[in-house]
């Protein structure tokens, strides 16, 4: 990777969206009405949005260009044959399933190979993957090395799966319990960590041992090939579509979310390697989603789809990419602000529980981080703490927090220049510099489940 300075983003701005900072005022108005949660402001208030990755990135002229050409028939559309042979060049996986999005994909996998009593083993699953497992009466298990939860741990491959623990649990449960290994990469809910090469090919000899099945949560895919290019012994002189191919010759197939490494603003796909599984997977995706050809997406974001993933590993792109976030989150950590180490793929996590050492778990230390960062300087980030993760005990009904108190400044894609991030930066020292005033929250509406989306708040 060479230094930021070296070099400029590999685009130039066709076309502009104009943002804007509303006024502290207007900004201290939004916020309370929002009830102190950013996910209850309208996004014309927001002047840099960094609440997620997902469905966020700008298209190309290439992708425009492919809405164009957009085949809308029901059957058969040429931009299903043009995704099916990207995803085959770049997968492996011949058997191609579009969706909606990546938690549809999830869906049918879970229709298709996962029973009541099942249990999935994986390096750490994404929040709806979690939810589709349970959903279909299965145990998410994770068995993430010990290491990938610790936030000052600066290791190359935090999202590397404990052989160790794997094994233990494929003796403990076998091939009856175990319909398939999920590894996520990179593994987004510790931070955007890659997964070695090396730990992708641990995994699989390990599954042909007990005759498991290996599957990817391929939304990062792209970035996780980076980072091993760029960290693991053996890779830097490899290209970005060679490691790729190493990565899914470990894999039977991949659930994607398209939001992210296929950037564009809807879309996923299911894609396998067995004829016999992608029959199965077709009788959910008909009733669910849509024909085998089109999948619940138009034929122009199917192609939009396929220019993406056609454009993703370009080196200079994932350079910039991931440089960029490299460099936000340098920049805070020269600023004195604690943030996850090493910088992941998408994001910078601060470690508000530490920043804000003053506020209790109760007091909702990373929410109250979030609010700070708007009322400076129109920043949307998201709270990943007390608020996200604390739950209530079933029986005492006392609460029960999360180790960590983490506030996620998410980078979409292609979307910010450098001068944004400076922006970022020169407002979060700013909200640090005061650290000491900044007063904490209580609850003060909570729906049931995930209550974080709905949650209203009032200062302390
Ligand atoms: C976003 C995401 C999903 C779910 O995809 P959607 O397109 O939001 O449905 C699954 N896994 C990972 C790792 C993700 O980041």
């Amino acid at each position: 990777m060479r230094p930021r300075d070296t070099y400029a983003e590999p685009y130039k701005i066709k076309m502009v969206e104009p943002i804007r900072l509303i006024s502290p005022g207007e900004r201290k108005q939004a916020i309370t009405e929002a009830g102190y949660n950013v996910f209850n402001l309208k996004s014309e208030d927001v002047y840099i949005d960094l609440l997620t990755d997902s469905g966020t990135s700008a298209m190309s002229e290439y992708q425009w260009a492919g809405i164009m050409s957009g085949d809308e028939s029901y059957a058969g559309s040429k931009n299903f044959y043009h995704l099916q042979q990207v995803i085959e060049d770049i997968t492996g996986c011949k058997f191609v399933v579009p969706t909606h999005q990546g938690r549809a994909a999830e869906h049918i996998l879970m229709r298709v190979l996962v029973k009541p009593g099942d249990r999935i083993p994986g390096n750490m699953h994404f929040d709806t993957t979690e939810g589709h497992i349970r959903l279909s009466g299965a145990e998410p298990v994770n068995c993430l090395t010990d290491q990938g939860y610790i936030p000052g741990e600066k290791l190359p491959f935090k999202g590397n799966i404990d052989i160790n623990k794997l094994e233990k649990e494929l003796l403990a449960h076998g091939r009856e319990k175990i319909p398939f290994i999920l590894i996520t990469a990179t593994c987004n809910n510790n931070g955007g960590q890659p997964v070695s090469l090396e730990n992708f090919k641990a995994v699989r000899r390990l599954a042909d041992r007990f005759g498991v099945p290996v599957f990817l949560d391929a939304a990062r895919f792209a970035e996780n090939a980076y980072f091993i290019q760029q960290r693991e012994p053996g890779y830097r002189n490899k290209t970005l579509k060679e490691i790729v191919g190493e990565m899914f010759s470990c894999a039977d197939g991949c659930t994607m979310s398209a939001k992210k490494d296929a950037l564009v603003n809807i879309g996923g796909f299911l894609a396998l390697k067995s004829e016999e599984l992608y029959q199965q997977a077709v009788e959910w995706q008909i009733p669910f989603e849509g024909f085998r050809t089109y999948g619940g997406l138009a034929g122009r974001d199917i192609e939009a789809m396929a220019r993406g993933l056609e454009e993703v590993l370009d080196e200079q792109y994932l350079e910039n990419r991931i440089g960029q976030v490299q460099c936000l989150g340098e920049k805070l950590i020269g600023a004195g602000i604690p943030i996850v180490q090493p910088p992941g793929g998408h994001g910078i996590y601060i470690d508000a529980g530490s920043l804000l050492g003053h506020l209790p778990h109760s007091q909702f230390p990373a929410q109250a981080l979030v609010v700070e960062l708007y009322l400076e300087g129109g920043i949307r980030s998201v709270e990943l703490g007390a608020c996200a993760f604390g739950h209530r005990d079933g029986t005492t009904g006392e609460m029960i927090y999360p180790a960590l108190e983490l506030v996620r400044l998410t980078i979409p894609r292609r979307v910010y220049t450098d001068r944004h991030m400076d922006f970022v930066a020169r407002a979060a020292e700013a909200v640090a510099d005061r650290k000491n005033s900044i007063r904490g929250l209580q609850l003060v509406y909570e729906a049931p489940v995930l209550r974080h989306f709905t949650a209203r708040f009032a200062r302390l």
